[in-house]
């Protein structure tokens, strides 16, 4: 008798979440800033002893600078270092570690996919202090798409990003290209983010170099504003960044958000 109607909760409540995760799933359709938090649930919701953390920061227009960002102001000792999101959640976590070690903050565009494979990497690399963008959903040659493709790669991952931070993240940057295309600029920018993230300096850790490779790519060319394209996934990136971020702390360069590379 007395299972009936436990049964019947528990079965409401299956159907609840079900239901949550379909609108979650699907009710973000276009990437438009405001849409997927699913609406509170009222009256069963136990005593909210850990608050939800507040969304991350959306995109913000940086004024005076292009729609196509490489670095930011040259006068300031400052740098961003700048990841690729994707591959071994392992090699990312090491980075992120030895970031914060060094008291550094790093920015990391991910892929789409690798949020859907790693979600927990999102709230990770936010409650470092680091900053969390979108680098389209497939990782697919983005210049080359036609138009709908190349908007669906971008919304793709930004939807991702949405759902499991609040936000489609501060900055977008396009895949297997250092520049985007004017088209992909206005597709970025329809999409919800006023700027585009390109860099100034290439580490070509993604060739597996071997870290003293990686270390004099960037140290070779980084100065004060310098924007530094890195890769998560790759063990000689993991490997030279204890000697990089000495190396840029001899300098006086500090590594910081790509967000505070370009606020005064
Ligand atoms: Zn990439």
């Amino acid at each position: 008798m007395l299972c009936y109607p436990d049964r019947r909760t528990a079965l409401r409540a299956t159907a609840a979440v079900a239901a949550g995760a379909l609108t979650a799933a699907c009710g973000t359709g276009g990437g438009g800033p405001s849409a997927s938090r699913p609406a509170p649930a009222a009256p069963a919701t136990p005593k909210a002893a850990v608050p939800a953390p507040a969304p991350a920061p959306a995109p913000r227009r940086f004024p005076g600078q292009p729609v196509e960002i490489a670095h930011g102001p040259r006068d300031h000792p400052k740098v961003a270092l700048t990841f690729h999101g994707n591959g071994d959640p392992a090699t990312g976590r090491a980075v992120l570690a030895e970031a914060e070690k060094a008291g550094a903050r790093i920015t990391v565009l991910a892929i789409g996919t690798w949020l859907d494979d790693h979600p927990d990497m999102a709230r990770r690399i936010l409650d470092g202090g680091h900053e969390l963008g979108n680098h389209t959903h497939h990782h697919l040659a983005i210049n080359a798409l036609p138009e709908t493709e190349a908007y669906a790669e971008i919304t793709g991952c930004a939807q991702r990003l949405k759902r499991l931070t609040g936000s489609i993240g501060t900055w977008f940057r396009p895949s297997q290209t250092q520049n985007a295309s004017p088209l992909v600029q206005k597709l970025a920018q329809r999409a919800g983010y006023p700027h585009v993230l390109s860099y100034d300096v290439d580490s070509l850790d993604f060739t597996s170099p071997g870290a003293a490779a990686v270390i004099r790519n960037v140290t070779g060319t980084i100065h004060g504003g310098s924007v530094v394209s890195l890769h998560f996934g790759y063990a000689d990136t993991v490997d030279a960044m204890p000697p990089l971020l000495e190396e840029l702390a001899r300098r006086k360069l500090r590594a910081v958000t790509t967000t505070e590379l370009l606020t005064p």
